[in-house]
């Protein structure tokens, strides 16, 4: 999924070394289910502002390794929640009920 502005930053051998790094440090494991992992997560998401800024681009704390649909859902709800804050709506996050199933509730802030 990468847009124009980071382009030629997930070309950059310096992305390719830490990128490898991340996954041996997190044993090519999805962090959020056990998964294989197949992504590497920026936690601070990139952004047109902070793509120049290496102690977030290539900062192996603000990494971590996920599969292809956990790496989905954490963009996917980020830019849900993005909307719904724009709105003046009430955030939502998503938690397991003690049965186990995902479910969506408020977020109390
Ligand atoms: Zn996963
Ligand atoms: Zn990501």
């Amino acid at each position: 999924m990468a847009r124009e502005f980071s382009k030629s930053f997930y070309n950059s051998i310096e992305w390719q070394r830490v990128r490898e790094y991340v996954m041996a440090r997190d044993h090519h494991t999805c962090v959020k289910c056990g998964a294989v992992a197949e992504e590497v997560h920026h936690i601070i998401h990139l952004t047109k502002e902070n793509i120049g800024d290496t102690s977030i681009t290539l900062n192996a704390d603000n990494l971590i390794c996920l599969c292809k649909d956990c790496h989905f859902k954490e963009h996917k709800e980020d830019k849900y929640n993005g909307t719904l804050k724009a709105k003046g709506i009430p955030e939502y996050e998503y938690v397991f009920d003690e049965n186990g199933m995902l479910v969506r509730k408020k977020k109390d802030n």
